[in-house]
């Protein structure tokens, strides 16, 4: 593309100034849209200028001077302004020196604001305010629909505006659309020209507030635009994998009756709906590559389990790599216990078994001694070997980047991979943040649950929290205080936690506390849980370690530290700690904040609701996708113009054209479509690592 100087007017300073904002050629030029649309079709005369009213009027400076008053102490910018019908008073109580210098004796300037009356004549204070070009010279800053840039240092809106309506001008028809005609004609939406021209200088607007909220046709053309293509590579990733030929394990149909047999429970309809999803995609011969939703405590565990045991019998090793070495020794246990009948050798690896047990361990999974390895981290080292590697499960997948997920399925020839989430997030989002993967949602807890009560505490009235502690652990039952534990500063904090355990000690002379972190042995941290479990613990002062899977059902309180540390869902997913038993169970967050805080407001999200969902829309708004999903990390692309959140509708529609054109040409080798295919490779330039999801 031609460079940003090659545009008439646009010399080696503002060339500069545009570079520092990105716009390095004509394209990127075209694709720097307002951020904003101002209303100054009808510019109403000074005269006529309502009290009261928002208006928009222009005249020539007449007058500028700083004024002082309280003696000196503070400063007014006062400018007067005049047309040819009458004169208007203008004022800043606030303002700095490149205000005074841009304004001047004998310029035309565009104001918008509110008019005020004082002392019988009019006065409009902080208006928006544009010098403009003498009035009659140049139609673009007034007497339409105006478009307002991102500000560009050291570059006057006018001078920007003036620049813009010259490449749009001269380059927008010059831009080649890659976006097959009938698509267009679907979606109602016009060629990319048309829409880069209308998002810059749109013409009969009837409506501008659909305009401001990027609404209009134009817009949602530019946004397709980026979802066609995302989700095009999508669809082409997911054909090839269709493609491929993995292993077919076969399903007995008795299996499910013998599996319900073995647990102690009844399978929700949830569960058996899954479980048969993921059985369809187990017996087919592609690879499978499900991603399964669920709430925590839905019991995605035993879904897990039912597939994996569907893969031992026919003969393959199955791999769970967790998050956390609790939840590892957890689902080693659980699992253990439900196959204790079947002659299957399940192993824990995590980064505590040292040494020669360890050597042992690796040469028993290398020979296929073992069937399933449960562990951490751990399991990602060169050093672990599989024979016969045909099932990868991994819980709580938004834990590990996308990279360590591929290095595990590397260690086998296209095993048929699961992974699990407790962090909901809408069904369109899902499908593109997780790429290529099928969705299953287990959408209904086991009978009995009840909710867990969320109440937010202020740190002022930390008694009160300490009263219902009591009163719960006089009840018989059991308490989690969670301590936030942040990576940065690991050391102190866990310093915190140490100093509120030995508090709550003082505090609750009588009861049996202890605390538990991240940082103590294996041996030490199970021993720890076997006696909460056993209730020898009224009060577990923990760090996250707990956060995910552990299962004690006589805990029915819980307290979180510094509740406004925390993210939202992973608040969620911690109460889920609690209400696992009979008991109504409350979850307390006890934070600093103050009453208008963001902090406060989000907190009360958790009072309102348990649905994981929703959380996790509040989640997501206020911290935006890129923080919610580890985007970043993934290499998941940025969008320039679309937006995950306001735009998902549009997502959905461009991932069902996209995924519809290559149904119907699987590979795009059709010649109508090389430009298309073209267009893809140049825009994801060696970028699809984040398609090789799972
Ligand atoms: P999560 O989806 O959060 O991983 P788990 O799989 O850990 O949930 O299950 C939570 C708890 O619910 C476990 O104690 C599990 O044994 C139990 N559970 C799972 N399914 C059922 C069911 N159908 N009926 C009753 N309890 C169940
Ligand atoms: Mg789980």
């Amino acid at each position: 593309m031609e460079p940003i100087e090659s545009v008439r007017g646009i010399g080696e300073k503002l060339g500069k100034a545009l570079r520092r904002k990105g716009i390095k050629n004509i394209e990127d030029a075209l694709y720097y849209l307002p951020s904003r649309y101002e209303d100054r079709r009808e510019m109403r005369k000074i005269s006529d200028l309502q009290v009261g009213k928002m208006v928009t009027t222009v005249g020539e400076i007449l007058n500028v001077k700083v004024s002082k008053y309280l003696r000196g102490r503070r400063k007014i910018l006062e400018m007067t302004v005049g047309d040819e019908s009458g004169v208007l008073s203008v004022k800043w109580f606030h303002f700095n020196h490149y205000m005074i210098d841009s304004l001047k004796k004998g310029d035309s300037v565009i104001l918008s604001g509110k008019v005020r009356r004082y002392k019988g004549s009019k006065e409009m204070h902080h208006p928006e305010i544009e010098v403009i070009d003498k009035v009659d010279e140049n139609p673009l800053h007034f007497g339409r629909i105006v478009p307002i840039y991102p500000h560009i240092e050291g570059m006057f809106p006018k001078t920007l505006r003036r620049i813009m309506k010259g490449v749009v001008d001269t380059c927008a028809a010059l831009i080649y659309d890659p976006i097959p005609d009938h698509i267009l004609r679907k979606q109602g939406l016009p060629r990319l020209s048309e829409a880069l021209r209308y998002t810059h200088f749109p013409h009969n607007v009837d409506n501008i507030d659909r305009l401001n909220l990027w609404r209009s046709n134009a817009h949602r053309r530019l946004i397709f635009d980026e979802f066609f293509f995302l989700e095009l590579a999508l669809a082409l990733k997911r054909n090839e994998v269709l493609s491929e030929k993995g292993i077919s394990f076969s399903v007995s149909n008795d299996f499910l009756e013998r599996f319900e047999n073995l647990l102690p429970f009844a399978l929700t309809s949830a569960q058996r709906r899954v479980i048969r999803e993921i059985f369809g995609d187990m017996e087919s011969c592609c690879p499978m590559n499900r991603l399964i939703q669920g709430d925590v405590g839905s019991g995605k565990t035993v879904v897990a389990l039912a597939a994996a045991m569907i893969a031992i019998e026919n003969g393959y090793q199955v791999a769970i790599m967790v998050p956390t070495e609790l939840l590892a020794e957890q689902h080693f246990f659980n699992v253990g216990s439900l196959t204790k009948t079947m002659p299957f050798k399940i192993a824990l690896l995590t980064s505590d078994i040292r040494g020669l047990q360890r050597h042992i361990l690796y040469r028993r999974i290398e020979n296929g001694e073992i069937h399933v390895v449960i562990g951490t981290h751990a399991l990602l080292q060169d050093k672990v070997r599989f024979s016969r590697l045909g099932f990868v499960i991994i819980d709580e997948q938004h834990k590990f980047g996308v990279v360590q997920r591929s290095i595990l399925r590397g260690k086998a020839w296209r095993p048929d991979t699961l992974v699990m989430t407790a962090t909901p997030i809408p069904r369109t989002l899902s499908m593109t943040v997780y790429g290529d993967l099928d969705i299953s949602m287990v959408d209904e807890l086991p009978p009995g649950r009840r909710p867990v009560l969320t109440r937010l505490f202020h740190e002022k009235h930390r008694d009160r929290v300490y009263d219902i502690v009591r009163k719960e652990i006089e009840k018989g039952r059991q308490v989690y205080v969670i301590y936030p534990l942040i990576e940065e500063s690991e050391k102190l904090d866990l310093k915190n936690a140490t100093d509120m355990c030995e508090e709550l000690k003082n505090i609750f002379s009588h009861f049996k506390i202890q605390l538990l972190h991240g940082r103590m042995k294996v041996e030490q941290k199970e021993a720890i849980m076997h006696d909460f479990k056993r209730g020898n613990i009224d009060i577990l002062v923990s760090t996250t370690v707990i956060e995910v899977g552990i299962d004690v059902p006589n805990a029915s309180l819980m307290v979180v530290e510094h509740a406004e540390r925390f993210g939202l869902s992973q608040l969620h997913q911690m109460r889920g700690r609690v209400g696992r038993g009979e008991y109504s169970s409350h979850c307390l967050l006890l934070g600093q904040y103050k009453k208008t805080d963001q902090a406060k407001r989000r907190l009360t999200v958790m009072e309102k609701t348990t649905d994981g969902f929703r959380i996790a829309d509040e989640d997501l708004a206020i911290r935006g996708p890129g923080d919610f999903f580890g985007i970043r990390q993934s290499g998941f692309p940025e969008f320039k113009i679309a937006n995950l959140m306001r735009d998902v509708k549009i997502l959905g529609e461009a991932r069902k054209e996209a995924f519809r054109l290559v149904r119907d040409n699987p590979t795009l080798d059709n010649p109508r479509y090389s430009s298309l295919r073209d267009t893809l490779m140049q825009r994801y330039k060696g970028n699809l690592k984040f398609l090789e999801v799972g």
